[in-house]
């Protein structure tokens, strides 16, 4: 494309936004331009950064008309480079962080609009206010958007109770890749009018057009809440014990997070001042939380009994049940501490995968030995959102081995991990998404009737394939 036309584009958006909201210096447009994990930097013309949905709507109309492509963007916490342009240079970047108002609380219908910039905390800091609760919960919160949380339907630790972010929305506002906005703010809980638009958009990663605002749903704010850490024998004993606590707990179940020995051990070695809760070490541990809509005791009680009869049953080996809130903290904190204390101790070859609960054992085990066969003395970091059958399944390269030799063979382990989450009718994107990390594997899982699906649906919505290009398909 000729220059000019890029300099009128860029006019016209100063004329939109304002001067100081068009970022072309290259030193203030780098953040915006980095991955998370500092792995991949893009490059684009500009970043663009609209204070209302009028002005997104008029962006992406002058996008749409120059042909120049754009790519949403929120807290850029994503972790598979879907919220960073390519290096062609092309694109804008637009960044939805001045949306940030919370539109309107309604108690009675339990519902909260939000635009797409609010940060995850605040939006559950106003229903805390509000005396209710947004049960969407990850590490990445404090950073993290609800337009970059319902773009790539995150998931979280409260999944297995509340459901992702998918189940969460009830109504969005779009700009669509035209630049007219589609107004779906409906706060209904029923709503059979034909095609289920607002789920299109929730995952799409920004491919199909940008949300600037949702409606959310919220829950009464639970009386207590208490945490245990069970320590167990192995994976199976976890599915066993998460089975127990369903039939006796049902919906106050809130949270069953998986950690192999190693990952503690990693968290211990990296994070010396975080507590140690058993004296012995145990193959695996489950982080337990129970919510209760009544009061402690009942939480307590529940908790206690049920974790009494899975230590009788031989369900379970030994545990700790947090008497304070700072304990529950702290044990929260050994899982919150993996992702960092893996990354302190040398990077890994991450999966984000997906199966039915039921075959998490199984797989784990034939990965490991597939794994070890392959790449002897490889060790596997494995723990997860066990509760949603959602595994992280890094792989850390033999003690004692050059961390970058064994990146090098990212592209066989991921053959041998996907393959048999493929073969176990598995996912090989549980929350992350796929961006342009899991592209390529995409178009390697998914049947080609699926992926047609999907290509006929970019091509009805974004025909000029001027959203986020690159991104998914
Ligand atoms: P971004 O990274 O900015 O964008 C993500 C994608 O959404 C991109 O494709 C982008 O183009 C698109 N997008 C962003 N905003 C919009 C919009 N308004 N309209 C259209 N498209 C848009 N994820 C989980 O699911 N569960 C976890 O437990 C979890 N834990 C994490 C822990 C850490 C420490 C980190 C760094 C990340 C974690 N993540 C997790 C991943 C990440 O936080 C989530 O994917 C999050 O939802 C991304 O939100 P964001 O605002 O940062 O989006």
């Amino acid at each position: 494309m000729a220059e000019p036309r890029v300099d009128a584009l860029l006019a016209r958006c100063r004329a939109i936004v304002g001067d100081a909201y068009v970022v072309t210096d290259a030193v203030a447009m780098a953040p915006f331009m980095a991955d998370w994990r500092g792995r991949y930097s893009g490059s684009g013309r500009a970043v663009v950064l609209p204070s209302d949905t009028a002005q997104v709507a008029a962006i992406v109309a002058a996008c749409a008309a120059a042909r120049v492509p754009l790519v949403p963007q929120g807290g850029r916490t994503g972790l598979v480079m879907g919220s960073v342009p390519d290096t062609s240079g092309h694109a804008i970047v637009l960044s939805l962080r001045r949306l940030n108002r919370i539109r309107a609380i309604d108690p009675l219908n339990r519902t909260m609009t939000a635009e797409a910039g609010c940060i995850l905390a605040d939006v559950q800091a106003a229903a805390s206010a509000a005396g209710m609760l947004f049960p969407l919960s990850l590490a990445a919160e404090g950073s993290c958007t609800i337009g970059g949380n319902l773009s790539t339907n995150a998931g979280g630790t409260a999944v297995l109770r509340y459901g992702n972010a998918r189940a969460l929305c009830l109504g969005l506002e779009v700009v669509n890749a035209q630049g007219e906005v589609w107004d779906g703010l409906r706060g209904l809980r029923k709503d059979n009018t034909g095609y289920a638009l607002r789920d299109l958009f929730i995952g799409a990663e920004g491919t199909l057009g940008v949300i600037t605002a949702a409606v959310l749903t919220l829950y009464p704010a639970p009386r207590a809440a208490l945490t245990a850490l069970v320590a167990l024998d192995s994976p199976r004993q976890a599915v066993e014990l998460l089975g127990l606590l369903q039939a006796r707990c049902g919906a106050s179940l809130t949270g069953f997070e998986l950690m192999s020995a190693f990952c503690l051990g990693l968290v211990a070695a990296q994070f010396p001042a975080l507590p140690r809760p058993f004296a012995q070490q145990h193959p695996q541990y489950a982080l337990v939380e129970l919510s209760s809509n009544e009061s402690d005791a009942h939480a307590q009680a529940l908790l206690e009994s049920s974790i009494g009869e899975a230590l009788e049953s031989g369900a379970a080996r030994d545990a700790v049940v947090a008497t304070s809130h700072q304990q529950a903290m702290d044990l929260w904190r050994l899982r919150e501490h993996i992702p960092p204390a893996q990354a302190a101790a040398g990077k890994n070859i991450k999966h984000d995968i997906s199966l039915a609960v039921s075959r998490i054992p199984d797989f784990i085990a034939r990965a490991d030995a597939a794994l070890q066969q392959a790449f002897p003395g490889c060790r596997p970091v494995t723990f997860g959102h066990l509760g949603d059958g959602n595994l992280h399944y890094n792989v850390a390269a033999p003690a004692g081995e050059a961390i970058d030799a064994f990146l090098a063979h990212q592209e066989a382990v991921n053959r041998i991990v996907h393959d048999l989450v493929a073969q176990v009718g598995g996912s090989i994107s549980a929350e992350h998404g796929i961006g342009m990390l899991k592209r390529e594997e995409l178009v390697r899982y998914k049947s080609p009737v699926e992926l047609g699906m999907m290509r006929a649906i970019k091509a009805a919505l974004d025909p000029l394939g001027i959203m986020n290009p690159g991104k998914i398909l």
